[in-house]
């Protein structure tokens, strides 16, 4: 075996690593779910298609279709969540957990939030009779950065103007 193996890190995961990963949740190991796992793996939030670009920029040879199909079956067994943030706006990271999402409307950044009451489905509904299983919230503002910079440009002004 591969003796090094057991000191790799949790951020540059061994082939091994990923797709064992993949078999635990019940699914073939093949190359283009290895590859999809590895650009989730270094964290953050991907569209489907930065997922396909990335892959591409590394030269590895996965077809834009797979890539999408990778998606969609990692998700559907757990390892990958896709969280819905607007018309056309579906992005993918690695399962973490339940929690909620802030996006800056300046830069666009995505933000993870930890769910208040840490668990779904986080809100009631007075929808009589229904049986509510998951409310997602969608936070909205300016990221630590931009309101950062907003101060500043604003202090730069003279008061009373
Ligand atoms: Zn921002
Ligand atoms: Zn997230």
């Amino acid at each position: 075996m591969n003796p090094r193996r057991t000191v790799s890190s949790a951020d540059q995961p061994t082939d091994e690593a990923l797709a064992e990963r993949i078999r635990e949740a019940g699914l073939r190991a093949t190359q283009p779910r290895v590859e999809v796992l590895r650009v989730l793996h270094e964290g953050g939030h991907h569209t489907a298609s930065e997922v396909v670009d990335t892959v591409d920029k590394r030269g590895v040879d996965v077809a834009r279709m797979s890539v999408y199909n990778v998606l969609h079956n990692l998700t559907r067994v757990g390892v990958v969540t896709a969280v819905e943030l607007g018309p056309d706006r579906t992005i993918y990271e690695l399962d973490h957990g339940w929690h909620h999402h802030f996006i800056c409307r300046r830069c666009q950044r995505i933000l993870d939030v930890p769910c208040i009451v840490g668990a779904k489905p986080c809100l009631d509904a007075e929808l009589e009779g229904a049986e509510i299983d998951e409310a997602a919230v969608t936070f909205r503002g300016l990221c630590p950065q931009c309101a950062a910079a907003t101060k500043k440009t604003r202090s730069r002004r003279p008061p009373g103007s």
